[in-house]
């Protein structure tokens, strides 16, 4: 009983993307480790230490220059902890601040209760704000979630506040983009609050068909293993069919990189690097 797929209108997909996050909020962590064999974690260390925040080449009269990162699609922190800890500890530049943003407050939340046990000058740089990547000029800072029946799925109509024009330094989305309704109207947004000079940068999953035998290992694995993990794990095995088939459905890595073109950014070489093959990808480009 997976979700039909190829016949989904954005609307459907929204709610579908609504579910398959609020249920697996609290096994989140652990399936990743699970589904990935912890490789989620060297490409995430990867990309953070490649980006490299804290660190201004163009300043060098000023080490610690301010920066302002926005982790969107941020879920439970993984992105924005890592990019506070390189500004912070690595590059020592303590005037890095990071926006955690998310559509679904129940990943967030527990993003926030991680954010605990984080130095507290590393507590004092983040922020947690719900937001659809579609449409950043409506957000509201994260709010509690009162009850098990609650709507934790962002609704436009209780924005508070708008992320504006040209404020973002580095522009971050790890294992989210996929999931939008609308890829190219998130992209223009990521353009519309970098400011000049400013990075979008996407890790996310991609297509690993340049070694055949490895990809059917891996795709043997993606479609029979990991929705068998969701059941048994996280008792949840349609969220975990989701993801797999949403892997499937984004775009290789030339024509996701030819959108982040169109949206106006400038790649640098052929726009992307590949990890573990191609079961993975960094995509980058510049607001000029
Ligand atoms: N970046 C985190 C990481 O790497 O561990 C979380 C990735 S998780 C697989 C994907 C996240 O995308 C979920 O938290 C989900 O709520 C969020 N998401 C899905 N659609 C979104 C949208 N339109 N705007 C913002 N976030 C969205």
């Amino acid at each position: 009983t997976h979700f039909g797929f190829s016949t989904v209108t954005e609307s459907q997909k929204r709610a579908m993307v609504a579910s398959v996050f609020t249920s697996v909020a609290d096994s989140y962590d652990k399936m990743n480790d699970l589904m990935s064999f912890g490789w989620h974690r060297v490409w995430k260390d990867h990309f953070v230490s490649t980006l490299n925040p804290g660190f201004s080449p163009l300043s060098s009269s000023d080490p610690s220059a301010p920066q302002h990162i926005l982790d969107i699609a941020g879920g439970t922190g993984d992105i924005a902890f890592r990019m506070l800890h390189h500004a912070h500890n690595v590059n020592s530049n303590p005037n890095v601040r990071v926006t955690i943003s998310d559509i679904n407050r129940a990943m967030l939340s527990v993003g926030k209760s991680r954010s605990a046990d984080l130095p507290a000058s590393q507590q004092a740089a983040l922020s947690f704000v719900e937001a659809n990547a579609e449409d950043l000029s409506l957000t509201r800072p994260l709010q509690p979630i009162l009850s098990q029946q609650e709507q934790t799925f962002f609704d436009p109509a209780t924005a508070t506040s708008s992320i504006p024009d040209n404020s973002v330094d580095l522009y971050t989305v790890a294992f989210g983009i996929r999931n939008f309704s609308n890829i190219p109207q998130a992209l223009r947004e990521a353009y519309r609050v970098l400011k000049p000079g400013g990075v979008f940068a996407c890790l996310e999953f991609s297509k690993a068909d340049r070694h055949p035998l490895f990809n059917s290992v891996y795709k043997e694995w993606s479609f029979r293993a990991i929705p068998l993990i969701g059941q048994l794990v996280a008792g949840d095995r349609d969220s975990y069919q989701y993801l797999v088939e949403s892997i499937e459905r984004f775009p290789r890595q030339e024509e996701f990189r030819d959108m982040i073109v169109d949206a106006g950014f400038r790649v640098a070489g052929q726009g992307w690097e590949d990890l573990t093959g191609g079961v993975a990808a960094v995509h980058r480009g510049m607001k000029p």
